[in-house]
């Protein structure tokens, strides 16, 4: 089974893909992830991809993420499905993603789109947090007072994403609306996608996502 996931910031996207990563076999490809870890790079290519992502808030190009791609199906082992998170996230990438699962043989099955309020994804991403040591992600005024805490289960220290700026996530929440909700209008009309309200709990939502693929 191959699945795209998306949704605005905050909707929980990663979790459920990682719970159905898990729950289906799939391989998990985790565009913000692949990005952010390429950023750290101290590489012309790293600097301009961390000046986009961390500091502009803005989509990476196009060609960029044809390679991101491609090169992650690729390494997928052919019996195993896939969950691509994050991508496509505009129209001009939905050929992208297309023509790099027809190279490998695969068929897309399904789109989940996991909505949430402009409201509640503002209100869920300034209390985002995580171990900069163990990756356990924390809320703030739940699991930890505050970001100057050490993580409850490692003792590592708490850090947010260098994006998750009130002004960053503002601009990423714009580039929401009007660059990806056209392709999540794209998959509605072709009658691949299904919709799931992530303003429920980690649990809910993924057990809606489950009824839903069943
Ligand atoms: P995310 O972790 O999904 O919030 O993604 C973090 C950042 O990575 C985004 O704000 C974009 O700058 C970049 N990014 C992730 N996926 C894509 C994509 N499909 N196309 C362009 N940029 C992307």
């Amino acid at each position: 089974m191959n699945i795209i996931i998306l949704g605005p910031q905050g909707c929980g996207k990663g979790t459920q893909a990682k719970l159905l990563a898990e729950k289906l076999n799939l391989a998990h490809i985790e565009m913000g992830a692949a990005l952010r870890e390429q950023a750290k790079e101290e590489t012309p290519l790293g600097e301009k991809i961390d000046e986009i992502i961390n500091k502009k808030g803005e989509l990476v190009p196009d060609d960029l993420i044809a390679e991101v791609i491609r090169e992650a199906i690729r390494k997928v082992p052919e019996d195993k499905g896939i969950i691509l998170d994050g991508a496509p996230r505009k129209i001009s990438q939905i050929k992208i993603v297309e023509n790099s699962f027809r190279e490998n043989n695969r068929q897309l099955d399904k789109v989940i789109f996991i909505n949430l309020s402009e409201e509640e994804s503002i209100n869920r991403i300034t209390k985002r947090a995580h171990c900069s040591k163990c990756g356990k992600n924390l809320i703030i005024g739940k699991d930890i007072d505050k970001v100057d805490n050490n993580c409850p289960d490692c003792e590592g220290g708490v850090t947010q994403r260098k994006d998750d700026t009130m002004e960053g996530l503002k601009r990423r929440l714009a580039i929401f609306k009007q660059e990806t909700v056209p392709v999540i209008k794209y998959y509605e009309d072709k009658g691949m996608l299904m919709e799931v309200d992530g303003g429920q709990g980690v649990e809910k939502v993924f057990n809606s996502i489950t009824t839903k693929l069943n």
